[in-house]
């Protein structure tokens, strides 16, 4: 991924509407990058700041924030790919014990034929 295209994705992060792929793309470069992780950091302090203003809630620390909001996001993209091995195992079974029964079933009129 290069700058513009993490650029590109620093508000769509920021409102949640990047894809699982993207979000593991950007993640990936924001930690490499101290360009783009300040220019997120920039517009994640400004965004999160107006929200608390109008939420009028307490100061907080934007930087733990952001911080905070990145390892959900990693945990998310972690939580779902060990998903995603289990349902593809889980269909190799399914196909698995799918073919075992088909070759039971072949067996069977092929002992009849003879
Ligand atoms: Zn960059």
């Amino acid at each position: 991924m290069t700058c513009k295209e993490a650029e590109q994705m620093v508000m769509p992060y920021i409102n949640k509407e990047l894809t699982d792929k993207e979000l593991s793309a950007f993640l990936s470069h924001i930690h490499t990058c101290q360009d783009c992780y300040e220019e997120l950091e920039i517009y994640y302090t400004i965004y999160t700041g107006l929200a608390q203003l109008e939420d009028g809630g307490e100061d907080q620390n934007i930087h733990r924030l952001l911080e905070e909001s990145l390892r959900v996001s990693e945990l998310q993209i972690r939580g779902r790919r060990f998903f995603n091995v289990y349902y593809v195992l889980s269909q190799v079974m399914a196909m698995a014990a799918l073919a075992v029964i088909m070759v039971m079933e072949i067996l069977k009129v092929l002992t009849d034929v003879l």
